[in-house]
């Protein structure tokens, strides 16, 4: 089946009073039990019966079984943001004294999550470049609780080769954990390169339109943690088996202890968002690669950057992992900081803010704020430059927005 198809006809549990066509939304803290005996088997695990929306929630776990059933893996976890999503991960891997090999090319907060919070409770960084996959093996060790990376960086837009970094991930027995929010999973099956925990900014593509914020944590069950270096993961395999620890430790454990189930109804959002996730990925994508081709053509652009363009350096390994239609974000360089910001400040139909996938085009200057407070010195190491305009595209008409960007590009003379 197809990506539309299946997701459609994904069905939530019946009975249901009133045989709602959409997942009802459970916007309730408790559920009530019949008897004392079946809220004991609800609180010990012997029914699958919610108790509590910390927990479990229905309406969450429609969305987290949707996107199990489409993506075949293991377990999906819907969490509160996607920096949940990527601390959770991280987190259920770890423990004090071991290390995490990381891309020096990460979302901002997940750079910081590593450096300062995990930091601070013994799990040591280790930041490679991980366009070089001999560089992320020599900083694996016996220690290594995983290697974390994103498929496609931001803004840089580099591209790593995954099945070369599972291979290194895999020879010491420890999980290639990847944040694939740029690709979508209707076009990017992350489990096909050796990628075996998925975190995913739901804010993002599939929430469609900025409706809210939530994160995705699939597991997909191919790790046999029986070699991994953490002590909680050793004890676990005695009760769970080898496949089952992750997940075991991210619903048990972390969920009910860090508190960041995704609510009822941001996860009814992020259902309907699921349902058209795969046309306004392609409209949006499309529109995207004709703008990176249309504004090579222009002068006052010094560079173009978009992993789909033919003459990308990285084109060849992006469409072998993500098809020729990779992501919905391109930049574009000017001649300098000011001609970034002159550019930002004259758009009128590309909106000013930061996210990515949006509906609406969005244009932000990378360097000036998510990156605004790092050093020069941390800014050159993670290759974010003074001069680039990243560029969100959205669903509007592909002519208005090149219009757009010419009047805006005029200004900057
Ligand atoms: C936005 C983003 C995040 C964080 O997601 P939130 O939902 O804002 O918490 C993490 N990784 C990447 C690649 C992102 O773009």
């Amino acid at each position: 089946m197809k990506y539309e198809t299946k997701i459609l006809s994904t069905r939530y549990p019946r009975p249901d009073a009133y045989g709602s066509l959409a997942m009802p939304v459970y916007h309730t803290a408790a559920f009530e039990f019949p008897s004392a005996k079946a809220m004991s088997d609800a609180f010990c695990g012997r029914s699958a019966a919610p108790s509590y929306s910390r927990i479990a929630n229905p309406t969450v776990s429609h969305l987290e079984e949707r996107v199990r059933q489409w993506t075949g893996a293991l377990s999906v976890t819907a969490l509160n943001t996607g920096m949940a999503a990527v601390a959770y991960a991280l987190t259920a891997v770890s423990a004090a004294g071991l290390n995490i090999v990381a891309s020096r090319h990460l979302f901002g907060n997940s750079l910081s999550l590593l450096r300062d919070t995990l930091g601070t409770l013994g799990v040591e960084a280790r930041f490679a470049d991980f366009t070089c996959p001999d560089e992320v093996a020599a900083l694996t060790d016996d220690n290594t609780a995983a290697l974390f990376f994103e498929v496609i960086t931001n803004p840089q837009l580099l591209v790593a080769d995954i099945r070369a970094l599972a291979a290194v991930a895999h020879s010491h027995g420890v999980p290639l954990i990847a944040d694939t929010t740029i690709v979508p999973f209707t076009v990017f099956h992350a489990r096909d390169f050796g990628i075996d925990i998925e975190v995913v900014s739901s804010t993002k593509y599939i929430s469609g339109g900025g409706t809210g914020l939530g994160g995705l944590l699939v597991d997909y069950g191919t790790i046999d943690w029986s070699s991994h270096p953490s002590p909680q993961m050793q004890s676990r395999i005695r009760r769970v088996g080898r496949k089952m620890p992750f997940t075991a430790r991210v619903k048990t454990e972390l969920v009910t202890n860090l508190g960041g189930l995704m609510a009822p109804q941001a996860a009814y959002m992020e259902t309907l968002g699921l349902d058209t996730l795969d046309i306004r990925f392609r409209r949006q994508a499309e529109t995207t690669l004709w703008l990176a081709r249309q504004c090579r053509e222009l002068p006052e652009i010094a560079r173009v950057n978009y992993t789909g363009l033919e003459d990308n350096a990285f084109s060849e390994l992006s469409l072998r992992q993500f098809g020729p239609l990779p992501g919905a974000v391109f930049t574009i360089d000017l001649a300098s900081r000011q001609a970034a910001f002159d550019f930002i400040d004259s758009l009128k139909l590309i909106r000013r803010a930061t996210n990515l996938f949006d509906r609406k085009s969005l244009a932000i200057h990378p360097a000036s704020t998510i990156f605004g407070t790092f050093t020069d010195e941390q800014r050159r190491e993670a290759s974010v430059d003074d001069t680039t305009v990243r560029l969100s595209i959205g669903l509007e008409d592909c002519h208005d927005l090149l219009e757009d960007i010419k009047n805006s590009l005029a200004s900057t003379q």
